[in-house]
């Protein structure tokens, strides 16, 4: 499912071809894709997109008519694409929502599942919908921040890192390839945790979030910007999706799936609690 960078990617090809362009009107084939805000949809046509932000894994369109700032906020959830590249649509039925825009491409909201959604919020909604649902973004937020949430954390370190209220945009994949590349096991206890590795665990984390953004984000099932192109950082994973592998430390030991755990990938001998 698209995580931060993936989202990240998402949001530059958006802001690079939105960015001051008016909507037209949109079109909405299920109405029940958009989780709020429905009755204000004709609000957005003619309003001019000023710009596009991203909160966790979620996109905030960022519109204004006259003095009134209201956002499309999308919500990707498991397989949510946004596109702009018509030969990318996997499949028409599951087109939901289509933003035309004047003098540039439609934007396509494209969902399999029903998971995920679109949010028409004025700017009040929009505040409060993000203070409920997103802690800080962890390619803003400060190490002494970061160190303090995950020292203070009664529980395993993995799921921790996931709370999208506590820290913003991690999902399992990346979860996984930062433990790695830190050396902590997922079932780690945060407060157990020295600083010393809080903070190796921070740096693991924006390394790998950074080099995913460069590399177009994991194209694990579908996932595709914008434009079409798949992203390559998949080929970097070292631990997720590959529990039978050797250990790409050279350590010899055998990559393993946890039993008790199915989404976590572990090296047993370079990842301690
Ligand atoms: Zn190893």
């Amino acid at each position: 499912m698209p995580e931060l960078p993936e989202a990240e990617v998402v949001r530059r090809q958006l802001q690079h071809v939105l960015t001051g362009a008016v909507i037209e009107r949109l079109w909405i084939g299920r109405t029940d894709i958009v989780r709020r805000g429905l009755a204000s949809r004709a609000w957005f046509a003619r309003a001019r997109i000023v710009g596009v932000q991203r909160h966790g894994k979620s996109i905030a369109v960022v519109c204004e008519r006259g003095a009134e700032t209201r956002v499309a906020l999308v919500e990707l959830g498991m397989t949510g694409l946004l596109l702009f590249a018509p030969e990318a649509v996997p499949s028409a039925r599951h087109v939901h929502l289509v933003m035309h825009i004047a003098g540039g491409p439609p934007l396509r909201y494209w969902n399999a599942r029903r998971f995920g959604g679109v949010y028409f919020l004025d700017r009040e909604a929009w505040r409060a919908y993000c203070r409920r649902r997103f802690g800080p973004d962890p390619l803003t937020m400060t190490e002494e921040a970061f160190t303090t949430l995950v020292a203070s954390g009664r529980g395993r370190v993995k799921p921790l890192l996931m709370q999208q209220r506590r820290i913003a945009g991690i999902g399992n994949i990346y979860a996984n390839e930062s433990l790695f590349r830190a050396g902590i096991h997922p079932h780690a206890v945060g407060r157990r945790l020295s600083r010393r590795r809080i903070r190796g665990l921070f740096d693991a984390l924006r390394r790998v979030l950074k080099e995913a953004i460069r590399l177009g984000g994991s194209s694990i099932r579908n996932f595709t910007a914008p434009d079409g192109r798949a992203g390559r950082f998949q080929t970097r994973h070292r631990v997720y999706g590959k529990a039978g592998a050797r250990c790409p430390n050279g350590c010899r030991a055998t990559l393993r799936r946890l039993a008790d755990d199915r989404a976590s990938f572990v090296c047993p001998a370079c990842q301690t609690r």
